[in-house]
């Protein structure tokens, strides 16, 4: 008989779709939750049971893990639409734990957190770094806000789903840590796709540039992993029309979440805004749906 805690899981799309299935990988019993029919079906394919709400699917677990688009969707589910009370905090038993995956407004997570303190419920926040390659892989990188005791009581669980875990502080911390990461990981994209564009308007080819530039002292995620530059890499969403990965219209989100932390602490982040109206410019250009790299197209030729 498996001593392992019982895992509702709520969000399967591309990241929460893959963790709930390195979860049932190692063992434990997912009880998982989605609107879209396409993520339930292949939740129930990796092995989870399907809940019929989210309200059932938390019931009778010990551990709640959410993975949810934005700040909006997360406090809708915990505390009720406009937080009128009806959110699924009313159903999770006493003394479980609550790990928030999802990327959203610090504040946000301090005020679910607060909320499940007061049901005697403890709750971490716990974004991620690593992409759908990671999520896929059981190798995410978790950042975590929230009380070491909680943290500890969640580590076996993360290291089911991933390899690194760093602990920021308290709840809203492992947000704000985040932020920090992806406000500069946009920054790096948008100029990597501008360099190798220029590259290419002078007659250099785009492949033999991004190796170059992969072992010299611009290298980074966006040379080599996630390069934006069409048939670099065979891998990478570039190279798949920008399909998959991480969407404009997220990257776009947490731009914004970063310019809303710069301002409540007076912050200057000149390059974070610039960035940020890129990513506004390329969802007005019609590729909001599409992986972030292709902010490229703004400036590319032809
Ligand atoms: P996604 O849009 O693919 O998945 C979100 C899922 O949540 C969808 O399947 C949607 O149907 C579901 N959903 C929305 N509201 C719901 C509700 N009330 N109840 C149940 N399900 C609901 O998004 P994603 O790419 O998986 O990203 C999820 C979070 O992870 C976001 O906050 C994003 O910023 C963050 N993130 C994404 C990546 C990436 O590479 N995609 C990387 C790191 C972090």
């Amino acid at each position: 008989m498996s001593q392992l805690p019982r895992i509702a899981f709520i969000g399967l799309g591309n990241m929460g779709g893959p963790m709930a299935a390195n979860l049932v990988r190692a063992g434990y019993a997912v009880q998982a939750f989605d609107l879209s029919e396409t993520a339930i079906a292949a939740a129930r394919q990796a092995g989870a049971e399907v809940a019929a709400s989210a309200l059932d699917a938390v019931r009778g677990a010990q551990v709640v893990i959410s993975m949810l688009p934005a700040s909006r969707h997360v406090e809708a589910l915990y505390l009720g639409q406009g937080g009128a009370g009806e959110g699924v905090l009313n159903a999770i038993e006493k003394g479980a734990l609550v790990i928030d995956c999802s990327t959203i407004a610090p504040a946000s997570a301090q005020k679910v957190a607060q909320a499940a303190a007061a049901k005697d419920v403890a709750m971490i926040d716990a974004p991620v770094s690593g992409g759908v390659a990671g999520a896929s892989a059981g190798t995410l990188t978790f950042i975590v806000g929230g009380d070491a005791e909680a943290l500890e009581r969640a580590r076996p669980v993360l290291q089911a789903m991933g390899k690194n875990i760093f602990h920021m502080g308290a709840a809203g911390a492992g947000q704000v840590a985040k932020l920090c990461n992806n406000m500069a990981l946009g920054v790096i994209m948008a100029v990597t796709g501008e360099a190798i564009a220029l590259g290419v308007a002078h007659g250099l080819d785009a492949k033999t540039l991004s190796e170059m530039m992969a072992v010299s002292t611009s290298r980074s995620w966006a040379t080599e992993v996630c390069n934006p530059w069409p048939g670099v890499l065979e891998n990478a969403p570039a190279s798949r029309g920008y399909s998959g990965g991480f969407g404009n219209d997220l990257m776009l989100k947490d731009m914004g979440l970063a310019v809303e932390a710069a301002m409540g602490v007076g912050s200057a982040i000149p390059l974070g805004e610039l960035a940020r109206n890129l990513y506004a410019l390329n969802k007005q250009a019609g590729r909001g749906g599409l992986d972030f790299s292709s902010v490229v197209k703004l400036v590319a030729k032809g």
